[in-house]
């Protein structure tokens, strides 16, 4: 028979020198915003791939903005703290070099004090001008329906139409290259709390694994896809605790 060796998740990681970690919506639940996908998800309304797309924002700014804002619960979102996950990625820090790549637009790892993020999406926090490159914090302009640029140049107001500084439809995400780099160059790949139904994060697993890179998956379910996952521990993120999670 086969021996089976349980672990804690603590004591699992313990002998790894740098950890490349993917976040998804699910480890943001707990902090109290709403998953994108999946049931009670923000993109379930239909009208999301037209409306959140950067052709709409052009062609018709006053409606895009009127439709993000319906979407989107601006203030639960700006007011959203950190979770049990969030801190605790921060905290590994202190004994591996960590980078956190995540599909996640709360800001949360940053709030939590991770010092090496790739927001492949963006981040809801910031709010830019496409024209000239102003970055306001989004909590200064979200009593404005159709926010405009106040930045003056040569003396006069800038005026453009602003930007949410998340990736909308039809626009690439960021980072991707160095988050690949990241995980093929990494002594262990974790995916927490996605579901891996976002392409082209839900090719990650694969590229680590082709370079031998162990990978785990901490989900409250399994992946659409586990091509490239060496390991799945079911977890509820609600109430998470590495010093208890058993791999
Ligand atoms: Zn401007």
């Amino acid at each position: 028979m086969e021996m089976i060796h349980m672990t804690t998740l603590t004591a699992y990681l313990a002998g790894d020198r740098s950890i490349a970690v993917l976040t998804g919506a699910g480890i943001s639940v707990p902090s109290g915003i709403p998953p994108f996908r999946g049931a009670g998800g923000l993109y379930n309304n239909k009208d999301v791939e037209r409306c959140l797309s950067v052709n709409y924002l052009r062609r018709q700014p006053r409606e895009f903005w009127a439709f993000y804002r319906s979407l989107f619960a601006i203030d639960l979102l700006l007011g959203a703290e950190p979770n049990a996950v969030h801190r605790w990625l921060s905290s590994l820090e202190a004994g591996h070099q960590m980078t956190v790549i995540t599909q996640n637009i709360d800001g949360l790892h940053r709030k939590a004090s991770s010092t090496h993020v790739i927001e492949m999406h963006g981040s809801f926090d910031r709010t830019v001008c496409p024209a000239c490159g102003k970055v306001y914090h989004t909590a200064t302009i979200r009593h404005q329906s159709f926010p405009h640029c106040s930045a003056k140049r040569n003396g006069t107001i800038c005026g453009s139409v602003l930007k949410p500084d998340i990736v909308l439809f039809g626009e690439p995400v960021r980072g991707f290259a160095e988050a690949e780099r990241a995980v093929t160059a990494a002594d262990r790949f974790i995916i927490l709390g996605s579901s891996l139904a976002v392409a082209p994060a839900n090719f990650l697993p694969v590229l680590a694994k082709a370079q031998g890179v162990p990978t785990l998956l901490i989900n409250d379910r399994p992946a659409l896809q586990m091509d490239g996952i060496d390991c799945f521990v079911r977890a509820d993120f609600s109430r998470f605790d590495p010093e208890q999670l058993q791999v």
